[in-house]
C-alpha cells in the first residue's frame, strides 16, 4: 500500500483527552478517530489490526468447534423482556423505537436472541450441544465511556454461546472455550491472567475472565505467586462516579420504604449458609453505610422488588473509619456492577470476601478470614475481612498478589438461566422435556486490539507484534523526488509483495523527519530506508522493536526480514 493512497492521519501533538498510552497513540499514529463518546471510527490501520485479530479468534473458535454466524443487533423489546433484562439492564442498554412505535434494543449481547432462535429451531438432545458464535458490533451506553477502545458505547465483540443436553456437555465446550481464549490472547501476545469472575448478575455460576495485566486496568484481581489461582476481587471507584455525575446515591429508608419494609423486617434475615447466589451491596443511609447481603437469583433491578425481603443488613463502620482500616472510602469497596441503581453504592459478591457467612460458594472459590473488629463493626457477621496482599492463597499455594487488569474475555457457564425465561427446552433421550444448559464466552475485540497497543509501545510511538501489525515492512524512500531512490523502493516494495509480504510505502513527499517519526509513531516491526546508498542497491533496515539497524542488499531484503 502507498501511503498517499491511504488514510493515516497522524498527529504530534497529545490529544488532551486521551488519558492511556493506547487512546493517546492510535489516536497520534491514526488509527482511530472519535466520531462521539465512546464511538469510534477505525481507520485503515486500526482495521487492519482488527482482521487479524478476528482472524486469531476465528481460527481458535473454529477449532474448539463453535460454528460462525451473524445475528441482528436490532432486537425487538419482547424478547429482552421474556428473559427480564429489559427491566434488569438498566440505562446500559440502547433502547429506540421504530415507525410504529414499536420498541427496540440495540444488542449489548445476544443471548436473547440466539435463545429464541434456537428454541424455535431445536427440539432435541440429538442436535445439542451446538456452539455458534458471531463477530459484531455491541453496543452499551456506558455511563463512562473512556479510555479510548477500552471502553466503549459501541465496540466490536466476539459473543459465542452453546447449547447443551447435560452439564458435562456444557464443562466440555467451557473448558474447550477456556483453551481458546487462551490460546487467542497468548497469539496476541498479551500478559494476562484467567482469573475466577463473579457470576453477579448473570445467575450463573461458573465464570472466568481473562485480565490483561495492567496499570491502567479497572479491575483488581488477586492472584497467587506461585499457583494458577487468580480472582477478580472487584473493586472499583464507585462513589467517584456518583460525584462525578453530581448524584446522590438513595437513602436505604427510601430504599426500604418502597420495599415496604422496616429496617428489623430486612435485618432479620441472617446466616444465609446455603444459597450460591448471593451478593452483598452498601447502602448509604445518611452517614451510615449498610450492608445488605442479598440471597436469590440476582437481578440487580430486582434487588427493589425481590431480593430484599431475603437481605440482611448490617452497619459498617463511619465512613471515616472504614477509611482508616481499609485505606480507602467505602464505596470503593465494591464493583461497579450496578452502577446503574442509584441507591447502591457498592455492590461486590459475597463470593469475593466472605468466609462463613454463606459457606461461600465452593471451596476455594473466595477470600478468606474476615476480621470484624479491624474491618467492619459488624453486629452479626462474625468474620469479614477483605483479602490482602500478602495472604495465604486460598488454594494453599504461595501468597496473594494485587494487579490491575483489563478484562478482555469472559467465559461464563449460564446453565438454565435464558432457556427457563424464555422457554428453550428439547426433549431428552426419554422423551422428557428439559430447559436447554447454556454456556456464553465473551471476547471484547476492539479492546484486545487497545489493549495489546497499551502493552506494545514506547517513547516514539506503537511497536507491534508481527502477527497483528497493520504490515509487516514499512519502505520509507527518505527522498521521492530522487529517481534513484524512488525507483530502488518501488522495486523492494514490489519485490516483498510478491514475496507475500504486507507492505506499507511511504511515498508522500514529506521531509525525512515526518517520514521517520511517523513510521515510529505506526510501529511496523521492520522498516527499510531507502537513502543515499540507494545507487549501490544498499538500504538500511531497522527493527522497531529493538531498534537493531543493518544494511542490506536489495536482494537480501526479504530474506532478512524472516
Ligand atoms: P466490563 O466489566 O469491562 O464492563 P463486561 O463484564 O460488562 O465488561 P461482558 O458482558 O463480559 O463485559 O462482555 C464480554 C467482553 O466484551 C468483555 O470481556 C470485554 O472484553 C468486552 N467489553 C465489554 N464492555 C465493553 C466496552 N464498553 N467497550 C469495549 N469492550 C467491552
Ligand atoms: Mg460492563
Ligand atoms: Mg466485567
Ligand atoms: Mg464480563
Amino acid at each position: 500500500m502507498k501511503q498517499s493512497m491511504t488514510f493515516i492521519p497522524t498527529l504530534r501533538e497529545v490529544p488532551a483527552d486521551a488519558d492511556t498510552k493506547s487512546h493517546q497513540l492510535l489516536l497520534r499514529a491514526g488509527f482511530i478517530r472519535q466520531n462521539s463518546s465512546g464511538v469510534y471510527s477505525y481507520l485503515p490501520l486500526a482495521k487492519k489490526v482488527l482482521q487479524k485479530i478476528e482472524t486469531i479468534i476465528r481460527e481458535e473458535m473454529d477449532n474448539a468447534g463453535a460454528v460462525e454466524m451473524f445475528m441482528p443487533a436490532l432486537q425487538q423489546a419482547e424478547l429482552w423482556q421474556e428473559s427480564g433484562r429489559w427491566y434488569s439492564y438498566g440505562p446500559e442498554l440502547m433502547r429506540l423505537n421504530d415507525r410504529n412505535d414499536r420498541e427496540f434494543a440495540l444488542g449489548a449481547t445476544h443471548e436473547e436472541v440466539i435463545t429464541s432462535l434456537i428454541r424455535d429451531e431445536i427440539k432435541s438432545y440429538k442436535r445439542l450441544p451446538l456452539a455458534l458464535y458471531q463477530i459484531q458490533t455491541k453496543f452499551r451506553d456506558e455511563k463512562r465511556p473512556r479510555f479510548g477502545l477500552l471502553r466503549g458505547r459501541e465496540f466490536i465483540m466476539k459473543d459465542a454461546y452453546s447449547f447443551h443436553s447435560n452439564f458435562d456437555s456444557l464443562d466440555d465446550v467451557y473448558q474447550k472455550m477456556y483453551n481458546a481464549y487462551s490460546a487467542v490472547f497468548r497469539r496476541c501476545g498479551l500478559n494476562f491472567r484467567a482469573v475466577i469472575a463473579d457470576s453477579g448478575a448473570m445467575g450463573g455460576k461458573d465464570t472466568h475472565e481473562f485480565m490483561v495485566l495492567s496499570d491502567i486496568g479497572e479491575d483488581t484481581i488477586a492472584y497467587s505467586d506461585s499457583s494458577d489461582y487468580a480472582a477478580n476481587i472487584e473493586m472499583a471507584p464507585v462513589t467517584a462516579e456518583y460525584e462525578a455525575k453530581n448524584e446522590e446515591p438513595k437513602s436505604l429508608e427510601k430504599v426500604l420504604t418502597e420495599n415496604q419494609k422496616t429496617i428489623e423486617e430486612v435485618s432479620s434475615f441472617l446466616n444465609t449458609t446455603q444459597d450460591n447466589c448471593i451478593k452483598s451491596l452498601v447502602f448509604k443511609a445518611d452517614d451510615q453505610y449498610v450492608l445488605a447481603l442479598v440471597r436469590g437469583d440476582f437481578e440487580i433491578n430486582d434487588i427493589k422488588l425481590k431480593n430484599l425481603l431475603e437481605a440482611s443488613v448490617v452497619e459498617l463502620a463511619s465512613p471515616a473509619e472504614t477509611k482508616e482500616i481499609l485505606g480507602c472510602e467505602i464505596g470503593s469497596i465494591g464493583p461497579v456492577n450496578v452502577q446503574k441503581d442509584l441507591e447502591i453504592v457498592a455492590d461486590y459478591s459475597i463470593k469475593s470476601i466472605v468466609n462463613g457467612v454463606c459457606g461461600a460458594n465452593e471451596e476455594n472459590y473466595h477470600f478468606i478470614n474476615v476480621n470484624p473488629e479491624r474491618d467492619f463493626k459488624v453486629s452479626r457477621f462474625a468474620d469479614l475481612r477483605f483479602i490482602q496482599e500478602g495472604d495465604a492463597s486460598p488454594d494453599g499455594n504461595g501468597l496473594i498478589k494485587f494487579a490491575k487488569g483489563i478484562e478482555v474475555g469472559h467465559v461464563f457457564k449460564l446453565g438454565t438461566r435464558y432457556s427457563e425465561a424464555m422457554n428453550a427446552s428439547f426433549l431428552d433421550e426419554n422423551g422428557r422435556s428439559q430447559s436447554m444448559i447454556m454456556g456464553c464466552y465473551g471476547i471484547g475485540v476492539s479492546r484486545t486490539l487497545a489493549a495489546v497497543a497499551e502493552q506494545f509501545n514506547d517513547e516514539n510511538g506503537l511497536v507491534w507484534p508481527a502477527n497483528l501489525a497493520p504490515y509487516q515492512v514499512h519502505v520509507i524512500p527518505v527522498n521521492i523526488k530522487d529517481e534513484v531512490q524512488k525507483e530502488l523502493a518501488e522495486e523492494i516494495y514490489q519485490d516483498l509483495k510478491l514475496a507475500g509480504f504486507e507492505v506499507l510505502m511511504d511515498d508522500r513527499q514529506e521531509r525525512p523527519g515526518v517520514k521517520f517519526a511517523d513510521s515510529d509513531l505506526i510501529g511496523i516491526p521492520v522498516r527499510i530506508t531507502v537513502g543515499k546508498k540507494a545507487a549501490e542497491g544498499i538500504v538500511e533496515m531497522k527493527v522497531r522493536q529493538s531498534g537493531e539497524i543493518i544494511e542490506a542488499e536489495k536482494s537480501q531484503v526479504s530474506q532478512e526480514i524472516t
